[in-house]
C-alpha cells in the first residue's frame, strides 16, 4: 500500500485544488495540534458539530521537531524508535486510523480485537493505542499491571462514548430502578427468574460505564456480538437499558423481532428520558440518546444514487448507521464483518460500503480486483481518529526510546475490576444457536 493512496493525501490534494475530491473540511489539511490548543473541539471532521465535554482531556503542545516534521522525516523517526524499543513496545492500529498510522502497527483491527491483542504481549512494556480514548482503556483493563498503555494523542476521545458520561447514565438508573421497583418483586427477579432491567453497554463507552454494567448486572457488546449479547441479556431481565448508541441498539433489536414502539428513546435531563411510565413498563430495550456521527452521515439517498450508478452494486453498512439505512442496504455488519465479506468475495464485485473513509479506502487498495467505495462522496474522517497524526507517535516512541512514558492511560483499581467483569461476562455470552 503506498502513502499516496491515503486518505490524508486526497485531502492534502483537494485542498489544494489539485483534485476533483471535496471534503467536509479544509481543516482537515492541517496538523491536529491546530486544534489542540487550549480548550479542545473535536477538530475538522465527522464529529465537529457535537458538543465536546468540558472535561474531555487536552492534548498538550509537542515539540516543533515533530510538527515541523516532513511526512518523510515522521516516518523515518517512527522506524527508527520501534526498531530499538523492539519488543518492550507494540502498537495498535484500529481500522479507522490514516494509512501513515495503519503501516507502523503491528496489529490492525477493531477496539476489542487491538485490546486481546495487548494481553497476547506480555513482554512489552507499553502499548501504544493508536485509535482513540475508550479503546486505550479497555487494552489498559485487560493488560497486566506492569504494561502502560499509551494515547498518542489524549484529545482523541470519541464523540458517542462521550454521549454518555457516568452521572447521567446513574441517574437514568435511578429512575428506573424507581419504576420497576413498584412491581410485585421489587428489582428482585420474576416467577421465570429474570429482574426487571439489564445494563448493556456498547464497548464505546467509557471504562466507568462498563463497571457500572459490572456492578448491575450488566455486560458489554461489540457490533460484532450484539445480538448475542441481548439474547444473553434477555434470559436474565425483562427488558434492557443499552447506550451509548441508539442506532446499534434499535437495529440490533429490530433485527430480534422486537417492534419499534417497545424501544423507547431515553433522553438525559428530562424526567424519565421524556418517556411515561407505560411507555417505560411496556419497553423491552431503553436506547440511551447517542449516535455516531461518522455513520450518521450515510443516507438513503446515497445508497439509492448507488444502486443506479452502479446496477448490482453490493451494498454493506455498519450497524451505527441510522435504521433506514441499515434497511435500505443488502447487509450490514460491524468492521470485521465488513473487511470479512470483502475477502470473501470470490467474483470481482462493486462494493459499496457505509463506514469510515480510512478504511474503506484501504479496501478498495487492497481488493483491486474489486470495485469499493464509500457510499459518502465527501471525504469526512472521524474527527477522533484523525487526531493520532504520525508527529505525535514519532513523540510518544521517541519518548519511551528516552525511558520516558507519556500520555499514559490508567483505568482506577477499582473501575478495573467492574469493568472486567463486564467484559468477561460478554466473553462467555454464546449465541443461542
Ligand atoms: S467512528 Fe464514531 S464511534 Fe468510532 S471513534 Fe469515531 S465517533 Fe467514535
Amino acid at each position: 500500500m503506498t502513502v499516496t493512496a491515503s486518505v490524508n493525501t486526497r485531502i492534502q490534494l483537494s485542498v489544494k485544488g489539485q483534485s476533483q475530491d471535496t471534503t467536509c473540511s479544509t481543516s482537515l489539511a492541517s496538523g491536529p495540534w491546530e486544534f489542540d490548543k487550549g480548550m479542545p473541539d473535536y477538530g475538522p471532521g465527522a464529529s465537529v458539530a457535537d458538543v465536546i465535554p468540558t472535561n474531555s482531556p487536552i492534548q498538550a503542545q509537542i515539540p516543533a521537531k515533530y510538527r515541523e516534521a516532513s511526512d518523510e522525516e515522521l516516518h523515518e523517526r517512527i522506524i527508527a524508535a520501534k526498531k530499538t524499543l523492539g519488543d518492550s513496545v507494540v502498537i495498535l492500529g484500529h481500522f479507522y486510523q490514516r494509512d501513515e498510522i495503519v503501516q507502523h502497527a503491528d496489529y490492525l483491527g477493531d477496539s476489542y480485537q487491538l485490546a486481546v491483542a495487548a494481553t497476547k504481549h506480555a513482554e512489552a512494556k507499553a502499548i501504544v493505542f493508536c485509535g482513540v480514548h475508550f479503546m486505550a482503556e479497555t487494552a489498559d483493563v485487560l493488560s497486566n499491571a506492569d504494561q502502560s498503555v499509551i494515547l498518542p494523542n489524549l484529545a482523541a476521545g470519541c464523540s458517542m462514548a462521550d454521549m454518555a458520561d457516568t452521572d447521567s447514565v446513574e441517574e437514568c438508573w435511578a429512575q428506573l430502578t424507581e419504576l420497576y421497583s413498584r412491581g410485585p418483586n421489587g428489582m428482585g427477579p420474576n416467577a421465570e427468574g429474570k429482574v426487571p432491567v439489564i445494563p448493556v453497554t456498547y464497548m464505546n463507552s467509557s471504562a466507568a460505564l462498563k463497571a457500572f454494567c459490572g456492578r448491575n448486572g450488566g455486560i458489554v457488546c461489540t457490533s460484532s456480538n450484539a445480538k448475542t449479547v441481548l439474547e444473553w441479556a434477555f434470559e436474565r431481565a425483562e427488558r434492557v437499558l443499552f447506550f451509548p448508541d441508539q442506532h446499534l441498539g434499535r437495529n440490533t433489536a429490530l433485527s430480534m423481532g422486537i417492534a419499534l414502539e417497545n424501544m423507547p428513546l431515553w433522553h438525559g435531563r428530562k424526567s424519565l428520558g421524556g418517556n411515561t411510565e407505560t411507555a417505560l413498563e411496556q419497553a423491552k430495550v431503553i436506547l440511551w440518546n447517542g449516535f455516531c456521527s461518522v455513520h450518521k452521515r450515510f443516507t438513503v439517498g446515497q445508497i439509492e444514487k448507488a444502486r443506479v450508478d452502479f446496477p448490482g452494486v453490493r451494498v454493506i453498512v455498519h450497524p451505527e448507521c441510522p435504521m433506514d439505512v441499515v434497511l435500505a442496504a443488502d447487509e450490514n455488519g460491524s468492521t470485521d464483518y465488513i473487511r470479512r465479506a470483502v475477502d470473501a468475495a470470490t467474483e470481482p464485485t462493486t462494493f459499496a460500503i457505509g463506514t469510515e473513509v480510512n478504511m474503506v479506502q484501504r479496501l478498495a487498495a487492497q481488493y483491486p480486483q474489486h470495485k469499493i467505495f464509500c457510499l459518502d462522496p465527501v471525504i469526512c474522517p472521524c474527527s477522533t481518529m484523525y487526531r493520532i497524526h504520525p508527529a505525535y507517535l514519532a513523540w510518544v516512541l521517541e519518548e519511551l526510546v528516552a525511558g520516558r512514558v507519556v500520555n499514559q492511560i490508567s483505568v482506577n483499581p477499582e473501575v478495573q475490576l467492574n469493568a472486567k467483569v463486564a467484559l468477561e461476562r460478554m466473553l462467555a455470552a454464546k449465541p443461542s444457536v
